[in-house]
């Protein structure tokens, strides 16, 4: 398994592991404090912040988030472009096997018409044939009886299965990611790895992830689900909300509070419902095909053997580490999705004459298909390229960020503005895709994050190190000489603040000074080295905009949550042209090339606030219409929908 295996409880480099950050106030939490926030706000705000501190050290420095490509692309000199690039991953044969066959039951199923059982959800025939073939245990070590597939292998297979099903690509990403496979083989001991991983592989035990809770989804500070320890057991009570995969009888990872600190107890919950335990039900309509419930449990007891104990951290620390795959999954579950919708838009805009001429021949549906080509040549490309970094050892957490926004942004404008409006009346119909899957289409907008709660998130990420290199003085100055509002034109002010602004001037006359940069790109086409090398030059320039927006808002920059989120997105979107232009430049396929052109032109326009040109028109519609004409070839294999309400076209 080439996903790397942190040092686990039981592991020799537990005692190695550098000095806690505990009980050190956060950069967030001293400048929350210093913007004149509450203690409150600023504590909670800090727990995340350490939390994710803590995470960090998690890894060897060089894939730390400091060392990360989106990091270094902003504010280190020189664009390490062979850290954008990606490669397609060489899939061990007996995990293809695995792959494959775990392809053949959900298509077997769904031609036969048993894929649902009688209240809708993925029945338990397939659950339980996808186990036979392996398909749980893709992301458990071989060791565990697994197939240990590499995890750039594991997200673009779950395209592939998204095109078949998107409910079961969506549960092996529950599964294997964010529920309990990814926390146990990657922070359990050995003795919990023995005890759970092999039914997690099997399929013996699916499992599910319970961190939100009816008071907590964004705020995690807000948790209430408590565990008391009481002789060799857990006492937990606590209410979960919105926990997809669970029924009774699943494996799930809890994510609740031991002595006031986030904890992951890993829990097999009973094969039915008790005093203890008890699902709550209610109508929701996304994740229809499978079960989403909430968790009531009172006094309900658990092993003490089974809380998951990290290295460094706590339970959030585990918590995000699945959730950084599952953004990935969810992104390569769009690329999917975003086929299946082209795959049904093609014989329907062939099929469907206006004003005397089939739509397919119309621009602005030829514009629609171009479009989402693009944005499914992007997903790919931030697929492939965000699991090759987790495979090599990063953590990755701006990345796969990127990839979560990024693939539910696009299956939500593809859904909406693409295939809806192609279809036009029918796509209201009861069976018609988008009018029976517009929730599912939408929902990936807000689990597993937020997207814009998200991008406050890559913003600070992105932003922490300098915060704390250059601000974090400047701020202990203004602190200490008990400065609210600096004026530089002061003396006094100027006086108190002088050795604190000296090593920031210094940086930004250097970053100014800088000639811009001319990184170095492997052989690729024009225009998508054009691309290319916009995007690099653009991430270098940013960090001085960057830094001054920081220098602008100072303390208040916290509450500036609309200009972080801006600056956040443009910097994504760099990230995704880049990703985008580096993947399709060394793909072999023209219409690949492309989408992939377009898609750049479209985020060319937007970083420049431009107009589109009448060759970026020619460009997409050009491209629509080879697409109509079969030229997108990777989805080849689909068969769409019959055509609802038929009817003679004359
Ligand atoms: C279909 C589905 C499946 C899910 N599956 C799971 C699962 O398996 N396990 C699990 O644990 N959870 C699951 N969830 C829960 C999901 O992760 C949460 O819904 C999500 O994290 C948002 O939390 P919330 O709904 O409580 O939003 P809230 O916290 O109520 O926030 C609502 C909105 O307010 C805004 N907002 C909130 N705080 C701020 C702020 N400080 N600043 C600015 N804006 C703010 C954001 O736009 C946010 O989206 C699922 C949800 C859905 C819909």
């Amino acid at each position: 398994m080439s996903t790397p295996t942190l040092p686990t409880a039981d592991s020799d480099s537990h005692s190695k592991t550098p000095p806690s950050t505990d009980g050190k106030a956060s950069f967030a939490e001293t400048a929350l404090k210093m913007g004149g926030k509450s203690e409150d706000e600023a504590r909670r705000t800090g727990a995340i912040d350490k939390a994710d501190d803590q995470v960090e050290t998690l890894f060897a420095p060089r894939y730390q988030t400091t060392n990360s490509p989106v990091h270094l692309a902003v504010w280190q000199r020189g664009l390490p472009v062979d850290l954008f690039a990606s490669k397609a991953p060489a899939t061990p044969p007996d995990v293809q096997r695995v792959m494959d066959d775990s392809i053949e039951v959900v298509t077997r199923h769904r031609q036969d018409g048993t894929l649902l059982d009688t209240a809708g959800k993925i029945s338990y025939p397939v659950l339980a044939g996808l186990g036979a073939a392996g398909y749980w245990g893709l992301l458990v070590d071989k060791a565990y009886g697994g197939s240990g597939a590499p995890f750039a292998s594991f997200a673009p297979f779950l395209t592939r299965m998204a095109m078949v099903d998107p409910t079961v690509a969506g549960l092996a990403s529950v599964h294997g990611c964010i529920g309990a496979v990814d926390p146990v083989r990657t922070f359990g001991n050995t003795e919990q790895r023995q005890r759970f991983l092999p039914r997690l592989a099997s399929g013996e035990r699916l499992s599910a992830f319970a961190l939100t809770e009816p008071c907590a989804g964004s705020d995690l500070t807000a948790l209430r689900t408590e565990a008391r320890l009481e002789g060799d057991e857990y006492v937990v009570n606590g209410e979960k909300l919105f926990i997809t995969n669970v029924v009774p009888g699943r494996t799930i990872g809890l994510v609740c509070l031991i002595e006031r600190k986030p904890a992951v107890l890993i829990v097999d919950l009973p094969a039915e419902e008790n005093e203890q335990f008890q699902l709550t039900k209610y109508g929701l309509y996304a994740l229809k095909h499978t079960h989403n419930r909430g968790i009531v449990l009172r006094d309900f007891r658990v092993p003490a053997a089974n809380l998951l104990v990290p290295p460094r951290g706590d339970g959030l620390t585990i918590a995000y580490h699945g959730l950084n795959l599952g953004r990935i999954a969810l992104c390569a579950n769009a690329a999917g999705v975003m086929r299946v919708m082209l795959a049904s838009m093609i014989p329907w805009a062939k099929f469907r004459k206006t004003y005397g001429s089939v739509i397919a021949n119309r621009e602005l549906v030829r514009r629609r298909l171009g479009r989402l080509a693009g944005l499914i040549v992007s997903a790919d490309a931030l697929v492939q390229w965000c699991s090759g970094l987790i495979d090599q050892g990063y953590r990755g957490e701006m990345e796969c960020i990127v990839a979560k926004v990024f693939g539910s942004e696009a299956q939500k404008e593809a859904a909406i503005e693409l295939f809806m409006k192609t279809h036009g009346g029918r796509a209201f119909l009861h069976g018609h895709l988008f009018g029976d899957n517009v929730h599912e289409y939408l929902a990936p907008c807000i689990y597993e994050g937020e997207g814009e709660m998200l991008s406050m998130a890559f913003f600070k990420s992105l932003v922490k190190q300098h915060g704390v290199q250059f601000f974090e003085p400047i701020g202990k100055a203004l602190q200490d000489a008990g400065i609210r509002k600096p004026n530089l034109m002061n003396p006094a002010h100027f006086w108190a603040l002088k050795s604190a602004l000296i090593p920031y001037a210094r940086w930004l006359v250097a970053q100014k000074l800088r000639p811009a940069a001319r990184p170095e790109l492997p052989p690729m086409p024009e225009p998508l080295r054009g691309h290319a090398q916009f995007a690099a030059e653009r991430l270098q320039r940013i960090s001085i905009e960057i830094s001054e927006t920081m220098s602008k808002h100072q303390l208040a920059l916290a509450d500036r949550q609309c200009r972080m989120s801006e600056l956040s997105q443009r910097v994504q979107d760099l990230v995704v042209m880049l990703a985008t232009s580096l993947y399709a430049g060394s793909h072999g396929d023209e219409v690949v090339r492309q989408a992939a052109d377009c898609i750049c032109q479209d985020l060319t326009q937007k970083q420049l606030g431009r107009r589109p040109s009448d060759r970026y028109f020619r460009s997409i519609t050009r491209l629509g219409e080879a697409i109509a004409d079969g030229g997108f070839h990777s989805i080849a294999g689909l068969h769409p929908d019959e055509i609802l309400m038929p009817y003679k076209n004359g």
